[in-house]
């Protein structure tokens, strides 16, 4: 292990908890399992965490908080942007989502849990996974005393001109 350097130091981050992924396999998102997939989590599935959720799962994509609100708000007016954010943030701590940083003004919430990277277009500003299994080699060995807890790659592609 010392010195070895491979990507067996950096795990990618994973969130696993139970049944997150018979629900997002099954990929049948209903308000119902959304309350249940809340729970599996110990989030109390309010009705605004519950919308929340819904339009993070239901479509495939990686959005923003913005993003979120957006679609919320086509049904439900009265959310609140503190209450997307607070909401988000929570999803994060309960390893419900995850957090992909493009840039400090590009932020995107993942309801993908399994271990992936993602590609981001510059030019149009989407960010998608990466369907390959990636092979990172060559990185340093850990600083003394530490442990990963995951490495995130971002491949960052525009149209060739
Ligand atoms: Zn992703």
């Amino acid at each position: 292990m010392p010195g070895s350097g491979n990507s067996a130091l950096y795990p990618i981050r994973k969130l696993d908890k139970v049944q997150i992924t018979d629900i997002i396999s099954s990929m049948n998102y209903t308000r119902d399992n959304m309350a249940g997939l809340l729970r599996s989590h110990d989030i109390n599935p309010t009705h605004q965490r519950i919308e929340i959720a819904y339009a993070l799962f239901s479509r495939h994509e990686h959005v923003s908080a913005d993003q979120v609100m957006a679609i919320v708000n086509t049904r439900h007016s009265e959310t609140s942007k503190a209450t997307v954010y607070n909401t988000l943030k929570l999803f994060l701590e309960k390893g419900l989502v995850r957090e992909i940083i493009v840039d400090p003004t590009k932020v995107f919430f993942d309801p993908n849990p399994s271990p992936h990277h993602h590609y981001y277009e510059v030019d149009s500003g989407r960010l998608y996974d990466i369907d390959a299994d990636v092979q990172i080699s060559g990185l340093p060995p850990l600083p003394s005393g530490m442990t990963a807890t995951g490495i995130d790659l971002i491949v960052r592609v525009r149209r060739k001109r």
